[in-house]
């Protein structure tokens, strides 16, 4: 599944550490390390959490450039870095895994994936979803407050995010699996405008 994660402004593209080179291309600078294979780990976690293809050592050419559209690597810089160019020409890419990637990474920064058992994930989420009804009890739902809805929000997307990346589940995938089962149990012609559960349709 294609999905959009291109930067529009070089304010976004910060956000993934790189920079626009023009509206249409996206780059970005890793270090060469001791070789290309090493190098494309970084490159290749990069790539991939993104929804593009990962590159492989074989690929590259005599003059160490990898030329694949959208996505191209160079060397830059006196070849101590290689520079990765992602054309928005055919892509689009999950913003999906780059926040799954900030997730962690802000997670091992502190050591807290020895916490993140999927156990603990699931209560958390639990907890950060009575959190959410929080924001509503004893008020109108009008009333309430939308920054601690956005907040509360943010923890539990945050937590099924790190669920979901404990058993390689693709969230996407899942969810869009859920609707076509959903759409299965609750065909429009029977359900709609209904509220009736599906086994007693
Ligand atoms: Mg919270």
């Amino acid at each position: 599944m294609l999905r959009e994660f291109f930067p529009n402004t070089n304010a976004g593209a910060k956000l993934y550490s790189g920079f626009l080179h023009h509206k249409d291309c996206f780059c970005k600078i890793f270090d060469m390390k001791n070789s290309i294979s090493e190098a494309l780990i970084d490159i290749n976690d990069f790539l991939e959490s993104n929804g593009y293809d990962s590159a492989d050592a074989e690929s590259f050419d005599e003059f160490n450039i990898y030329d694949r559209k959208p996505v191209s690597i160079s060397p830059h810089g006196y070849q101590e870095q290689f520079v990765l160019t992602i054309e928005r020409d055919k892509i689009a890419t999950p913003q999906l895994g780059f926040v799954c990637q900030e997730l962690k990474k802000f997670r091992d920064e502190r050591d807290w994936g020895q916490f993140h058992n999927p156990k603990d994930l699931a209560i958390a989420l639990n907890i950060e979803s009575g959190e959410l009804l929080e924001t509503f009890l004893w008020k109108d739902s009008k009333d309430a407050n939308i920054e601690k809805v956005k907040e509360e929000l943010a923890d539990i997307f945050s937590y099924a995010l790190l669920l979901a990346d404990k058993y390689d589940l693709n969230i996407e995938e899942i969810v869009l699996e859920k609707i076509k089962k959903n759409g299965e149990k609750y065909p429009v012609e029977k359900a709609k405008g209904i509220s009736t559960k599906y086994d007693e349709l």
